[in-house]
Protein backbone atom coordinates (compact mmCIF):
# COMPACT_ATOMS: atom_id res chain seq x y z
CA UNK A 1 0.00 0.00 0.00
CA UNK A 2 1.39 3.32 -0.95
CA UNK A 3 0.79 5.72 1.80
CA UNK A 4 2.01 9.59 0.89
CA UNK A 5 -0.35 12.40 -0.08
CA UNK A 6 0.40 15.98 -0.77
CA UNK A 7 0.31 19.24 0.78
CA UNK A 8 -1.68 21.87 -0.80
CA UNK A 9 -1.02 25.75 0.10
CA UNK A 10 -4.45 27.35 -0.11
CA UNK A 11 -4.90 30.81 -0.51
CA UNK A 12 -8.44 31.84 0.56
CA UNK A 13 -9.49 35.89 1.63
CA UNK A 14 -10.32 34.77 5.18
CA UNK A 15 -7.12 33.19 5.71
CA UNK A 16 -5.23 36.81 4.22
CA UNK A 17 -7.41 38.44 6.64
CA UNK A 18 -6.45 36.49 9.07
CA UNK A 19 -2.41 36.66 8.55
CA UNK A 20 -2.20 32.95 8.71
CA UNK A 21 -1.02 30.68 6.14
CA UNK A 22 -3.19 27.32 5.67
CA UNK A 23 -2.58 23.79 3.84
CA UNK A 24 -4.41 21.08 2.92
CA UNK A 25 -2.94 17.46 4.00
CA UNK A 26 -4.39 15.61 0.73
CA UNK A 27 -4.98 12.45 2.08
CA UNK A 28 -8.25 12.21 0.41
CA UNK A 29 -6.14 11.37 -2.59
CA UNK A 30 -4.15 8.51 -1.22
CA UNK A 31 -6.07 6.43 -3.26
CA UNK A 32 -8.52 6.89 -6.36
CA UNK A 33 -11.34 4.85 -5.03
CA UNK A 34 -10.28 3.96 -1.13
CA UNK A 35 -9.09 7.43 1.38
CA UNK A 36 -8.17 9.13 4.31
CA UNK A 37 -7.67 7.96 7.51
CA UNK A 38 -9.24 4.60 7.47
CA UNK A 39 -6.31 3.73 4.71
CA UNK A 40 -4.25 4.45 6.99
CA UNK A 41 -5.70 2.93 9.83
CA UNK A 42 -5.59 -0.08 7.91
CA UNK A 43 -1.92 -0.42 7.11
CA UNK A 44 -0.49 -1.91 9.58
CA UNK A 45 -3.27 -4.31 10.82
CA UNK A 46 -3.84 -6.04 7.74
CA UNK A 47 0.14 -6.12 7.69
CA UNK A 48 -0.58 -7.94 10.85
CA UNK A 49 -3.34 -10.24 9.90
CA UNK A 50 -1.03 -11.53 6.80
CA UNK A 51 2.08 -11.50 8.74
CA UNK A 52 0.25 -13.72 11.27
CA UNK A 53 -1.32 -15.70 8.58
CA UNK A 54 -4.89 -14.96 9.77
CA UNK A 55 -7.53 -16.11 6.89
CA UNK A 56 -9.34 -13.30 7.00
CA UNK A 57 -10.40 -9.67 9.26
CA UNK A 58 -13.64 -8.98 11.46
CA UNK A 59 -15.18 -5.80 11.56
CA UNK A 60 -17.87 -3.52 12.68
CA UNK A 61 -19.80 -0.60 10.66
CA UNK A 62 -23.08 1.21 9.86
CA UNK A 63 -24.56 1.02 6.67
CA UNK A 64 -22.43 3.91 5.38
CA UNK A 65 -19.45 3.54 6.82
CA UNK A 66 -16.04 4.32 5.32
CA UNK A 67 -14.11 2.13 7.34
CA UNK A 68 -15.89 -0.95 5.80
CA UNK A 69 -15.53 0.41 2.47
CA UNK A 70 -12.06 1.19 2.89
CA UNK A 71 -11.79 -2.85 4.47
CA UNK A 72 -13.44 -4.33 1.43
CA UNK A 73 -10.97 -2.89 -0.99
CA UNK A 74 -7.96 -3.53 1.32
CA UNK A 75 -8.99 -7.23 2.37
CA UNK A 76 -9.21 -7.83 -1.36
CA UNK A 77 -6.22 -6.47 -2.53
CA UNK A 78 -4.55 -8.30 0.01
CA UNK A 79 -6.56 -11.37 -0.39
CA UNK A 80 -8.24 -11.79 2.92
CA UNK A 81 -11.69 -12.48 3.61
CA UNK A 82 -13.93 -10.02 5.35
CA UNK A 83 -16.74 -10.06 7.20
CA UNK A 84 -18.70 -7.09 8.23
CA UNK A 85 -21.05 -6.96 11.29
CA UNK A 86 -23.36 -4.08 10.15
CA UNK A 87 -25.65 -2.23 12.09
CA UNK A 88 -29.21 -1.75 10.48
CA UNK A 89 -31.64 -3.70 7.87
CA UNK A 90 -30.29 -5.54 4.90
CA UNK A 91 -32.48 -3.46 2.54
CA UNK A 92 -29.25 -1.26 2.31
CA UNK A 93 -27.00 -4.20 0.93
CA UNK A 94 -27.71 -1.95 -2.05
CA UNK A 95 -26.88 1.21 -1.08
CA UNK A 96 -23.68 2.94 -2.30
CA UNK A 97 -21.29 1.56 0.17
CA UNK A 98 -22.44 -1.33 0.58
CA UNK A 99 -22.57 -2.17 -3.06
CA UNK A 100 -18.79 -1.60 -3.15
CA UNK A 101 -18.12 -3.59 -0.05
CA UNK A 102 -20.14 -6.80 -1.57
CA UNK A 103 -18.43 -5.65 -5.00
CA UNK A 104 -14.78 -6.66 -3.07
CA UNK A 105 -16.14 -9.34 -1.40
CA UNK A 106 -16.91 -8.44 1.98
CA UNK A 107 -19.55 -10.84 3.30
CA UNK A 108 -22.14 -8.84 5.08
CA UNK A 109 -23.88 -9.68 8.39
CA UNK A 110 -26.97 -7.52 9.50
CA UNK A 111 -27.70 -6.75 12.98
CA UNK A 112 -30.33 -5.03 14.93
CA UNK A 113 -28.93 -2.18 17.64
CA UNK A 114 -29.21 -4.16 20.32
CA UNK A 115 -26.80 -6.73 18.90
CA UNK A 116 -24.15 -4.28 17.69
CA UNK A 117 -24.46 -2.55 21.02
CA UNK A 118 -22.49 -5.47 21.69
CA UNK A 119 -19.19 -4.71 19.27
CA UNK A 120 -17.61 -3.93 22.95
CA UNK A 121 -18.41 -6.59 24.95
CA UNK A 122 -15.93 -8.89 25.77
CA UNK A 123 -17.90 -12.14 26.01
CA UNK A 124 -19.53 -11.44 22.32
CA UNK A 125 -15.76 -10.60 21.21
CA UNK A 126 -14.42 -14.00 22.32
CA UNK A 127 -17.62 -16.17 21.07
CA UNK A 128 -17.14 -14.23 17.69
CA UNK A 129 -13.57 -15.21 18.10
CA UNK A 130 -14.12 -18.68 18.92
CA UNK A 131 -16.72 -19.09 15.95
CA UNK A 132 -13.52 -17.32 13.51
CA UNK A 133 -10.72 -18.59 15.48
CA UNK A 134 -8.59 -17.11 12.38
CA UNK A 135 -9.96 -14.00 11.48
CA UNK A 136 -8.32 -11.02 13.34
CA UNK A 137 -10.98 -8.84 14.72
CA UNK A 138 -10.56 -5.08 14.26
CA UNK A 139 -13.26 -2.70 16.20
CA UNK A 140 -15.56 -0.36 15.03
CA UNK A 141 -14.02 2.81 12.58
CA UNK A 142 -10.51 0.62 12.64
CA UNK A 143 -9.40 2.46 16.01
CA UNK A 144 -7.00 -0.18 17.58
CA UNK A 145 -3.13 0.17 18.54
CA UNK A 146 -1.85 -0.71 15.39
CA UNK A 147 -3.95 2.08 14.01
CA UNK A 148 -2.01 4.31 15.49
CA UNK A 149 0.77 3.80 13.71
CA UNK A 150 -0.37 4.05 10.55
CA UNK A 151 -1.80 7.19 11.57
CA UNK A 152 1.37 8.50 12.83
CA UNK A 153 2.90 8.22 9.29
CA UNK A 154 1.12 11.58 8.42
CA UNK A 155 3.45 13.57 10.99
CA UNK A 156 6.18 11.95 9.10
CA UNK A 157 5.43 12.91 6.12
CA UNK A 158 4.18 16.23 7.40
CA UNK A 159 7.68 16.82 8.81
CA UNK A 160 9.33 16.39 5.51
CA UNK A 161 6.99 18.20 2.92
CA UNK A 162 7.33 21.52 5.53
CA UNK A 163 7.45 23.56 9.00
CA UNK A 164 3.78 24.40 10.69
CA UNK A 165 2.59 25.59 13.92
CA UNK A 166 -0.58 23.66 14.27
CA UNK A 167 -2.80 20.01 12.70
CA UNK A 168 -6.47 20.31 12.72
CA UNK A 169 -8.68 16.85 12.28
CA UNK A 170 -11.78 16.09 12.60
CA UNK A 171 -12.60 13.94 15.33
CA UNK A 172 -14.91 10.42 15.31
CA UNK A 173 -13.77 7.59 17.47
CA UNK A 174 -10.82 8.74 18.54
CA UNK A 175 -8.38 7.00 16.56
CA UNK A 176 -6.53 9.61 14.53
CA UNK A 177 -6.34 12.14 16.94
CA UNK A 178 -4.58 9.83 19.19
CA UNK A 179 -2.46 8.59 16.06
CA UNK A 180 -1.31 12.08 15.70
CA UNK A 181 -0.79 13.15 18.96
CA UNK A 182 1.00 10.13 19.15
CA UNK A 183 3.71 10.27 16.95
CA UNK A 184 3.89 13.94 17.21
CA UNK A 185 5.49 13.69 20.51
CA UNK A 186 4.54 17.64 21.90
CA UNK A 187 5.65 18.98 18.75
CA UNK A 188 2.62 20.91 17.36
CA UNK A 189 -0.61 21.93 18.86
CA UNK A 190 -3.08 19.49 17.59
CA UNK A 191 -6.61 20.20 17.34
CA UNK A 192 -9.17 18.00 17.25
CA UNK A 193 -13.03 19.01 15.86
CA UNK A 194 -15.60 16.51 17.39
CA UNK A 195 -18.13 15.45 14.54
CA UNK A 196 -20.41 14.28 17.31
CA UNK A 197 -22.00 14.85 20.42
CA UNK A 198 -20.42 13.32 23.89
CA UNK A 199 -17.49 14.29 23.39
CA UNK A 200 -16.18 14.23 27.36
CA UNK A 201 -16.31 10.65 26.43
CA UNK A 202 -14.45 11.43 23.38
CA UNK A 203 -11.07 12.89 25.13
CA UNK A 204 -11.33 10.10 27.77
CA UNK A 205 -11.44 7.62 24.80
CA UNK A 206 -8.26 9.41 23.22
CA UNK A 207 -6.47 9.60 26.39
CA UNK A 208 -7.24 5.21 26.85
CA UNK A 209 -5.99 4.85 23.31
CA UNK A 210 -2.53 7.17 24.09
CA UNK A 211 -1.90 4.38 27.43
CA UNK A 212 -3.26 7.73 29.94
CA UNK A 213 1.02 8.99 28.96
CA UNK A 214 0.41 12.40 30.84
CA UNK A 215 3.62 13.64 29.24
CA UNK A 216 1.45 14.39 25.47
CA UNK A 217 0.06 17.27 26.31
CA UNK A 218 -0.13 19.09 23.33
CA UNK A 219 -3.52 18.47 21.95
CA UNK A 220 -7.25 19.27 23.06
CA UNK A 221 -10.75 18.59 21.24
CA UNK A 222 -13.18 21.42 20.43
CA UNK A 223 -17.11 20.18 21.38
CA UNK A 224 -19.14 23.41 19.43
CA UNK A 225 -18.57 22.25 16.06
CA UNK A 226 -20.95 18.92 15.84
CA UNK A 227 -23.64 21.11 14.35
CA UNK A 228 -26.38 18.97 16.31
CA UNK A 229 -24.57 15.59 16.26
CA UNK A 230 -23.19 12.95 13.63
CA UNK A 231 -23.70 13.12 10.51
CA UNK A 232 -26.48 15.87 10.69
CA UNK A 233 -26.00 19.75 9.67
CA UNK A 234 -27.96 22.29 7.96
CA UNK A 235 -28.80 23.39 4.19
CA UNK A 236 -26.44 26.77 5.49
CA UNK A 237 -23.19 24.44 6.66
CA UNK A 238 -23.74 22.41 3.69
CA UNK A 239 -23.29 25.58 1.21
CA UNK A 240 -20.24 26.73 3.17
CA UNK A 241 -18.46 23.93 2.89
CA UNK A 242 -19.18 23.79 -0.71
CA UNK A 243 -18.47 27.24 -1.74
CA UNK A 244 -14.96 26.40 0.23
CA UNK A 245 -14.93 23.40 -2.31
CA UNK A 246 -15.74 25.67 -5.31
CA UNK A 247 -13.34 28.38 -4.45
CA UNK A 248 -10.54 25.88 -4.12
CA UNK A 249 -11.02 22.90 -5.94
CA UNK A 250 -10.43 20.49 -2.94
CA UNK A 251 -13.93 18.53 -2.71
CA UNK A 252 -14.92 17.96 0.89
CA UNK A 253 -18.22 16.24 2.89
CA UNK A 254 -20.56 17.34 5.52
CA UNK A 255 -19.47 14.80 7.99
CA UNK A 256 -16.39 14.77 9.43
CA UNK A 257 -13.38 16.95 6.94
CA UNK A 258 -16.71 19.79 6.30
CA UNK A 259 -17.45 20.03 9.85
CA UNK A 260 -13.38 20.01 10.86
CA UNK A 261 -13.42 23.77 8.02
CA UNK A 262 -16.20 24.95 9.40
CA UNK A 263 -14.67 24.48 12.86
CA UNK A 264 -11.66 25.94 11.59
CA UNK A 265 -13.38 29.36 10.47
CA UNK A 266 -15.10 30.06 13.57
CA UNK A 267 -11.69 29.23 15.50
CA UNK A 268 -10.11 31.75 13.25
CA UNK A 269 -12.98 34.63 13.64
CA UNK A 270 -12.46 34.19 17.05
CA UNK A 271 -8.91 34.74 17.22
CA UNK A 272 -7.35 31.21 18.33
CA UNK A 273 -4.65 31.06 15.86
CA UNK A 274 -1.79 33.77 16.02
CA UNK A 275 -1.01 35.55 13.04
CA UNK A 276 1.78 33.99 11.09
CA UNK A 277 0.78 30.69 12.19
CA UNK A 278 1.44 27.90 9.89
CA UNK A 279 -1.79 25.71 9.83
CA UNK A 280 -2.25 22.30 8.51
CA UNK A 281 -5.62 20.96 8.22
CA UNK A 282 -5.88 16.73 7.66
CA UNK A 283 -8.51 16.32 4.88
CA UNK A 284 -9.04 12.87 6.30
CA UNK A 285 -11.23 11.81 2.72
CA UNK A 286 -13.85 10.17 3.34
CA UNK A 287 -15.95 11.09 0.22
CA UNK A 288 -17.52 8.16 -0.53
CA UNK A 289 -19.93 9.24 2.18
CA UNK A 290 -20.88 12.00 -0.27
CA UNK A 291 -23.25 9.34 -2.59
CA UNK A 292 -25.10 7.76 0.57
CA UNK A 293 -25.88 11.31 1.86
CA UNK A 294 -27.31 11.62 -2.02
CA UNK A 295 -28.82 8.67 -2.03
CA UNK A 296 -31.14 9.87 0.87
CA UNK A 297 -31.70 13.06 -0.96
CA UNK A 298 -29.41 14.91 2.05
CA UNK A 299 -27.20 16.59 -0.37
CA UNK A 300 -27.89 18.17 -4.30
CA UNK A 301 -26.89 15.54 -6.38
CA UNK A 302 -25.97 18.31 -9.21
CA UNK A 303 -23.58 20.11 -6.76
CA UNK A 304 -21.67 17.69 -4.96
CA UNK A 305 -18.89 15.79 -6.52
CA UNK A 306 -19.99 12.37 -6.98
CA UNK A 307 -17.83 9.46 -6.19
CA UNK A 308 -16.88 6.61 -8.81
CA UNK A 309 -20.83 4.51 -9.02
CA UNK A 310 -20.05 0.84 -8.26
CA UNK A 311 -19.73 -1.46 -11.17
CA UNK A 312 -23.68 -3.16 -12.27
CA UNK A 313 -23.49 -6.75 -10.85
C1 LIG B 1 -13.68 7.90 10.57
C2 LIG B 1 -13.36 9.22 9.99
C3 LIG B 1 -12.86 10.27 10.78
C4 LIG B 1 -12.69 10.15 12.27
O1 LIG B 1 -11.61 9.33 12.60
P1 LIG B 1 -11.53 8.68 14.04
O2 LIG B 1 -10.24 7.98 14.03
O3 LIG B 1 -12.69 7.74 14.14
O4 LIG B 1 -11.63 9.76 15.04
C5 LIG B 1 -12.56 11.46 10.17
N1 LIG B 1 -12.74 11.63 8.85
C6 LIG B 1 -13.23 10.66 8.06
C7 LIG B 1 -13.42 10.95 6.63
C8 LIG B 1 -13.55 9.43 8.60
O5 LIG B 1 -14.04 8.47 7.80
Amino acid sequence: MKNLSPLQVINHPLFTRHQVKVSIKRDDQIHPIISGNKWRKLHYNLKFAKEKQYQGIISFGGCYSNHLHALAYACQQQQLEALAIVRGESDNQNNYTLSWAKHWGMHLSFVDRQTYRKRQDLTFLNELQQQYPRHLIIPEGGSNQLALSGVGEVINELNQQCTYDSLLVPVGSGGTLAGLVKQDNNEHNIIGIAVLKQSDYLTEEVKRLLNNDSKLQRWTIENDYHGGGYAKFTPESANQILQFSTITGIPFEPIYSGKMLLGFFDLLEKGYFAANQHIVLLHTGGLQGIAGLAEQGRLNVNEWPLPPAPPVS
